[in-house]
Formats: structure tokens, C-alpha cells, sequence
């Protein structure tokens, strides 16, 4: 019989009870380190003070009003990104999927609201992950998520990360704009190239093209940088963002420039729970620690720090390991044997960690994550993989 919460995942056996900065104790008492982070969306670690207390003030006083009013809390968080980015407008809403129909929907109204709407094509890259959703899963492009769900959304082509030539040569008479993750997470880590993205730029601006980038995982501070796009000095023309914006409480958002976001006027889009006072308020608390004067840097260090102990144990190891992937808290390790055997041994040593597309392993702790939790991290993936190459040692005896 159907266990009564579909079973729609694979699940470890671990349910946890509390936690508190990187660390998580489960329901029988054990401790294990954090660098999954619940798929990178926990950017303030468990139990952060600060968010969890602005989260239940709020809670006592108002949570939700729908969109039919104003609200103060969204107001606020809107103002605060429009003032830390390329943004002139934002949109709440509630998963990264979410945000990213909202993207999609804005590209094409933007060409269609201008006279152009035979133009509703979104140029999107091979190893892309955009959601589950049914656009976004032709966004996504994997025709192992899409078998089943009858005829994909149209208007969606794939051509290879980092080649300008392929993307030049997808663009028709039909192409509204493009789509790409400035770092992929779910396909692996692979970050797009600096030069590639200010090439995109500037071939967007040629053609008239939106220039949209997915920064629901690689976006609020991961990279180092509040958005990842910052690092080639470019400004696209929509984003979306979630995961880490509200630290573990559902929120996404688009942010846009006026010339694409002001053809989403009252009517065409929408949702009841998007932007609703609690979920801002956790926003606002989370923006308060990123933008506070020195944490990215931070993000930045620790992640420097993270690369060079993980490039150690791929010099030790190389039978395990092969590459270090990502930037700042969004690191990666591409395996040699398969990387959900590595996964397992690292939760063995007490470290919890995400796989990824082509063969990897993720790192993504909470941006909170300090130096001692950095370096016992280290010792516990020296362990596994200690582990890992006397089994395939005696394995091969
Ligand atoms: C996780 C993710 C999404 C989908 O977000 P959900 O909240 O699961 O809908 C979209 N794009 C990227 C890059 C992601 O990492």
C-alpha cells in the first residue's frame, strides 16, 4: 500500500529535530554537519536568532493579507534588492520554479506587448536545471524529467554552455531571449565563463534579446558576490532567485528591469501566497545578515579555504576524486567512482552533503558556516575517502 506521504523521493533513514548553525541533530540524538544546507537554502544555517525571531514576530502579529493590499514587508524587501542590484522591479512568489514560469512569462510578454509576438523562443543550455514545473521542465530540457507529462511547452532550445558559435546559431526569427545559471547546480556545478556571459550581453543587446539568468541557487550571496552575475561586471535584464532568500522559509522572486518587467501590469500574472508579510519578513532578516559589511568577503574566504582543502584531498585521492568545481559556498567534487557512494561514506563520517549532475558531489554549507566547521568538514572527507580507497584496495586483492 501507498505509504500515506507519497513517495515521490528517495529519502535517507536520518529525520532530524533541531539545529544550530551548520550542524543538525537528528531524532535519536545524533550530530551531523550541514553542507547540503537542504539543497542550498538554508544560507543562515538552523536556529539563526535573528531570522527565526523576526520569522515569529511576525508571525504574532500578521502573516497573511493576499495581494489585493499593500504590504509593507514586501515593499521593503522590493527596495532593498532593487537598491543592491541591476533591478528597477521585483516579483514575490513562493519556489525557484515559481520564479522561473514568472521569467518566462515576463521574456515573452515584453516581445509581445512591443509588437513581436511571434518572438515568445528562450535560447536555455544543455545540463540546465529550471524546475518542475511544466515550462520549466521544458526550460530544463532533460527528457528523462519530461517523459510522461504529454507534450512539452513549446519555444524551448538547448545548445551547449560556454559556445557562442551554438548560441548564435539557435537564434531565429522566433527568439524572445536567453536563459542560463551563471553557476549550474543541479547539472553539476559548472560555472558559465565570465567572458561567455559579457559575450551574451552584448549579444542580447544586438538582437534585442532578454538577457535572463536563473540565480535561484547560485544567486543571495552563495558565489561570494549577492548575485554570481556581479563576478563578470555584466547586467542581465530579468533574474529569478529563492532557495537561499529566505533562508529555509519558501520565497522566490524576479527581479527585472522596468523595460521588461513593467508588461506584467495588473491581470496577467499573479499568485495568493507570493510576497505575503511572513515570507518577506524573512527576506528582510535574511538581507540583513548578507548585506551586512564584510559577509560576502567572508563567503569568499570560506570558500577559498573550502576549494584548496578539497584540491588537497583530489591530490590524495585520486582514485576518488577527480575536479573541484563552483565558487565561493557553492563548491563541487567531481567524482571518479560514482558520486552517491561517496555521499554515503562522507554521512557516515557525519557529513551531509547534495549529489549533482556528472558524477558530483556538493558542497553547500550555510554561508553562516565558520572555519572550525570548514576544517572538520575537511578531516571528515580524509576519513571517507580513507575509507573508500582501502575497501576498493581490498575489493581489487
Ligand atoms: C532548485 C532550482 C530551481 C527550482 O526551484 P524550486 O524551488 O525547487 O522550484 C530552479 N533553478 C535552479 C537553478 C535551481 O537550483
Amino acid at each position: 500500500m501507498i505509504s500515506a506521504l507519497l513517495p515521490n523521493y528517495n529519502r535517507a533513514d536520518l529525520a532530524f529535530e533541531r539545529g544550530e548553525g551548520a550542524w543538525l541533530w537528528t531524532t535519536d540524538g545524533r550530530r551531523f554537519l550541514d553542507f547540503g544546507s537542504g539543497i542550498a537554502t538554508a544560507s543562515l544555517g538552523h536556529g539563526h536568532k535573528g531570522l527565526a525571531d523576526a520569522i515569529a514576530a511576525q508571525a504574532h502579529k500578521v502573516m497573511h493579507v493576499s495581494n489585493l493590499y499593500r504590504i509593507p514587508q514586501a515593499e521593503q524587501l522590493a527596495a532593498r534588492l532593487v537598491a543592491a542590484t541591476f533591478a528597477d522591479t521585483v516579483f514575490f512568489c513562493n519556489s525557484g520554479a515559481e520564479a522561473n514560469e514568472g521569467l518566462i512569462k515576463m521574456v515573452r510578454k515584453t516581445m509581445s506587448a512591443t509588437g513581436k509576438p511571434e518572438r515568445f523562443g528562450i535560447i536555455c543550455f544543455e545540463g540546465a536545471f529550471h524546475g518542475r514545473t511544466l515550462a520549466t521542465l521544458a526550460a530544463t530540457g532533460n527528457d528523462h524529467y519530461l517523459e510522461g507529462f504529454g507534450p512539452k511547452v513549446e519555444g524551448f532550445k538547448h545548445v551547449p554552455l560556454n559556445n557562442m558559435n551554438a548560441v548564435r546559431d539557435a537564434i531565429d526569427g522566433h527568439t524572445a531571449g536567453i536563459l542560463v545559471e551563471p553557476v549550474q547546480g543541479e547539472g553539476g556545478m559548472r560555472s558559465a565563463d565570465v567572458q561567455f556571459l559579457r559575450d551574451l550581453r552584448v549579444m542580447c543587446d544586438e538582437f534585442g534579446l532578454v538577457m535572463a539568468l536563473d540565480e535561484v541557487q547560485c544567486g543571495m550571496g552563495r558565489s561570494g558576490k549577492l548575485f554570481a552575475h556581479e563576478w563578470a561586471g555584466i547586467e542581465p535584464d530579468v533574474i529569478s532567485s529563492a532557495k537561499g532568500i529566505g533562508g529555509g522559509f519558501p520565497l522566490g522572486a524576479v527581479l527585472a528591469k522596468e523595460w521588461v518587467g513593467r508588461h506584467l501590469v495588473p491581470g496577467t500574472h499573479g499568485t495568493t501566497f507570493g510576497g505575503n508579510p511572513l515570507a518577506c519578513t524573512a527576506g528582510n532578516a535574511v538581507l540583513d545578515v548578507i548585506l551586512a559589511p564584510g559577509f560576502l568577503a567572508e563567503v569568499v574566504r570560506k570558500g577559498e579555504m573550502l576549494k584548496d582543502g578539497v584540491q588537497k584531498l583530489i591530490a590524495d585521492f585520486p582514485a576518488i576524486f577527480a575536479e573541484a568545481r563552483g565558487q565561493g559556498l557553492m563548491q563541487g567534487i567531481k567524482c571518479v567512482i560514482p558520486a552517491g557512494q561517496v555521499q554515503v561514506a562522507f554521512t557516515g563520517e557525519g557529513l551531509m552533503t547534495v549529489t549533482a549532475g556528472e558524477n558530483v558531489v556538493r558542497l553547500v554549507p550555510p554561508l553562516v558556516t565558520s572555519e572550525a566547521d570548514l576544517s572538520e568538514a575537511l578531516v571528515m572527507m580524509r576519513r571517507a575517502a580513507q575509507g573508500l580507497a582501502s575497501a576498493a584496495k581490498a575489493a581489487a586483492q
